[in-house]
């Protein structure tokens, strides 16, 4: 790509995140900023201008610190933007947001410490830099101190974050989970003490997230052996077709943030499961892989989600689980991060079963992970969470297992809400029991 091309790829990633940060929250009115550096160039978004009018053409390029295009003044950041730019080799990209969870520890002065194991996407906790003025080159210094040689984002002391990666949508991903755990913790903090994982394990995280997604050279294929037959993979169509209508579903119904999350459907010996690290709203029917229920990869060229032993492990187990769906859903995950069971102050729990309960914490895509789900669903829950993480929810399909999530969440969130403002009252266990018994049968059961 010559640098012509790249800067306008860049300058049209700006305009397309600049809107994005608006729909998922990430800053109010023309609040934030996004750089993306080109060889010499900085592409910047312009200062002050609403996201939802900012066109590639408007977004300013930069050389030398002198404007050599774009019809407009460039953001008042650029200073702390070029300079992150210049001095990190691995960055290539800065997004600058003004987002409430994260922007609310910023005026508290307070780091956010590892309440959720995506913290790892940033190191050990997210540090705070000094207030400085908006748009000082003290600023700058300031936001660079933070960031040191290591931290992928920092928030900056009433005001913001700033978030980096080595492409735009990585920094936006970053400023995504900066944001979600900061939310994590705030709730947290709210109704009990978070626990915390040790250092050693948030370094061992961020080395696994080195090789997360599709990455790699690709697929060379299957063990001929296990091979599935095209008419095999044509069977699985619904499944296939489920989990990628179900993904999106998850991001539009809130039950998860970027690529966090994954869905798994059985049909017989083999299961359609999610492709790994893939944003939802990119997975068609075609990309979903599938495994045998011992979670080799038997078809579909994308990776299978990183859990795919905690799928197939539970719908090995459970003889009445025909599909997993893991979310990352915000009041459920915050209970994870307290490591207490949602209790039945909703009725809506007896679709978990007595309670929602707690798994203990081990790393993602593990299978001692799969191992210590299966331990907390037991024979008897349709739903638990995992510590530090989020939720698994099962069901006959996965419209079925989609719906417990839901509800998951719902619950949490009620019990959350209740226990916030009082002590929430929970429904004697033999009423629960009753419920589990009635939700077996309602519907077009
Ligand atoms: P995948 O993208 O590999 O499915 O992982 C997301 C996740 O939630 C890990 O627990
Ligand atoms: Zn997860």
């Amino acid at each position: 790509m010559s640098l012509d091309q790249s800067l306008h790829a860049d300058r049209e990633a700006i305009s397309e995140l600049g809107r994005q940060m608006l729909v998922d929250g990430l800053t109010k009115g023309t609040g934030g900023n996004i750089s993306v550096k080109s060889g010499d160039a900085i592409a910047i978004s312009p200062s002050g201008v609403p996201y939802d009018e900012i066109q590639p053409d408007d977004v300013s390029v930069l050389e030398d610190d002198e404007v050599v295009a774009g019809s407009t003044n460039p953001s008042s950041e650029y200073p702390m933007h070029s300079r992150i730019l210049r001095q990190r080799d691995d960055v290539g990209a800065v997004v600058h947001t003004h987002s409430p969870y994260a922007s609310t520890f910023a005026s508290l002065g307070e780091p956010v410490p590892a309440s959720h194991y995506l913290i790892a996407f940033v190191g050990d906790r997210i540090p705070v830099a000094a207030y400085e003025a908006p748009a000082s080159e003290a600023l700058a210094d300031a936001a660079l101190d933070a960031l040191g040689g290591e931290y992928t984002a920092c928030l900056l002391a009433n005001h913001g974050v700033i978030a980096t990666g080595p492409t735009a949508e990585a920094a936006y991903e970053v400023a995504l989970m900066v944001e979600y755990c900061a939310r994590i913790h705030y709730q947290a903090l709210g109704v009990g003490d978070p626990v915390l994982l040790p250092d050693e394990e948030v370094e061992h995280l961020a080395s696994r997230f080195a090789d997360y997604g599709q990455t790699g050279d690709g697929w060379a294929g299957p063990d001929p052996a296990v091979a599935v037959s095209e008419e095999r993979w044509n069977d699985l169509e619904p499944e296939r077709k489920a989990v990628s209508s179900h993904g999106r579903k998850m991001l539009e119904q809130g039950l998860t943030e970027g690529t966090g999350g994954n869905i798994s459907a059985q049909q017989g010996d083999l299961v359609a499961i999610s492709p790994s690290g893939m944003p939802y709203d990119e997975i068609d029917p075609e990309d979903v892989p599938l495994a045998t229920l011992d979670a080799e990869h038997v078809a579909g060229d994308r990776q299978p989600s990183s859990e795919v032993r905690m799928h197939t492990g539970i719908l090995r187990e459970r003889d009445d689980a025909g599909a997993v769906v893991h979310t990352h859903s915000p009041y459920a995950s915050t209970f994870a991060s307290l490591r207490e069971p949602v209790p039945a102050s909703h009725y809506l729990v007896a679709f978990a079963g007595q309670e929602i309960p707690v798994s203990g914490y081990a790393t993602y895509g593990t299978q001692e992970l799969a191992d210590l789900a299966l331990d907390a669903l037991g024979e008897e829950y349709d739903a638990c969470l995992l510590a530090n993480h989020g939720v698994i929810a099962l069901g006959e399909d996965v419209a079925d297992a989609f719906e417990v999530a839901l509800m998951v969440e719902y619950c949490a969130r009620i019990h959350y809400q209740a226990s916030n403002v009082g002590e929430p009252t929970l429904l004697p266990d033999e009423e629960v029991q009753r419920l589990v018994g009635v939700f077996e049968e309602y519907g077009q059961n």
